[in-house]
């Protein structure tokens, strides 16, 4: 692993984006408020580069939200969040979402484009890049994602866990130095789910810097270099997966690994 200091695996591609290289990350005291609630209260987490973090808890305890401050779409309203030692809050919002990728449970597509079109808009758009340059990264993109063949259908014409690999490519496309996945298999039925967490697993192992929220433990348990658990908008314990789910410490992860497994 890249956090071990190994060197990053080498790509067949000559595309230098596809050796990459993730960002350490560190958020320290983070506030979050809708209104008078509360929904994240004094969160601390640190990854290192190249790691995968999955973040396990009840639905409601926040997960969603951390993550959303992680790239911006939210705002906390006290603590840091740095990447590579360099806090985030104070960069502009729409450069910081360059640098930190995100796919969402809903895979998002626009669905009067095709696969392709879905990456080259997102590279046109944000990148600036003209039209074949965008068309040559998304149809590398798309083909490490598995679907070489899929390039010209429209989401409607692709099963669930395609549309969640065209969502996954449109955000790797981008070169994010963090990725943050919430709950990316939550909505595909059952026999896609391995594909997608396979695919999530060999971007870990490529030295991307992963948060991953999800309700797969076994995923968590084999794959994850840290396990954080959350409950009402606190960081309740953090640690490997061997700890975490082999020796849990607290009563309210013990009360959701029962419950969960
Ligand atoms: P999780 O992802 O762990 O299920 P969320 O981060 O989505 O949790 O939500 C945490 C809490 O914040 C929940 O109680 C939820 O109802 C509340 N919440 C989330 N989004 C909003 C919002 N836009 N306005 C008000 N409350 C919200
Ligand atoms: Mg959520």
């Amino acid at each position: 692993r890249a956090a071990e200091g190994a060197p990053l695996p080498e790509r067949a591609s000559e595309d230098s984006g596809t050796r990459r290289k993730g960002a350490s990350l560190e958020v320290v005291g983070l506030d979050m408020a809708y209104g008078d609630f509360k929904v994240l209260r004094g969160v601390n987490l640190k990854a290192e580069a190249g790691s995968i973090t999955c973040v396990i808890g009840p639905s409601g305890s926040g997960k969603s939200t951390l993550l959303r401050c992680l790239n911006r779409l939210a705002e906390p309203a006290a603590g840091d969040i740095r990447l590579d030692g360099r806090s985030i809050l104070r960069m502009k919002a729409d450069l910081l979402r360059r640098r930190v990728g995100m796919v969402f449970q809903q895979f998002n597509l626009f669905p009067d484009h095709t696969a392709i079109g879905n990456v080259q808009l997102a590279l046109r758009k944000v990148q600036g890049l003209p039209a074949a340059a965008a068309r040559r990264i998304a149809e590398q993109r798309l083909a490490e994602v598995g679907l070489a063949t899929r390039m010209r259908h429209r989401p409607i014409d692709l099963s669930g866990g395609q549309q969640q690999r065209v969502a996954i490519a449109r955000a790797l496309a981008l070169e994010p130095e963090l990725m943050l996945f919430d709950e990316v298999t939550s909505a595909l039925d059952p026999e896609l789910v391995k594909g997608v967490l396979n695919l999530m697993a060999d971007l870990g192992r490529s030295g991307m810097t992963m948060v991953v929220v999800t309700h797969e433990m076994n995923f968590a348990r084999r794959v994850a270099d840290q396990v954080v658990f959350m409950d009402e908008g606190k960081v309740v314990e953090a640690g490997p997966p061997d700890a975490i789910f082999g020796n849990p410490r607290s009563p309210r992860l013990q009360r959701f690994l029962s419950e969960m497994l």
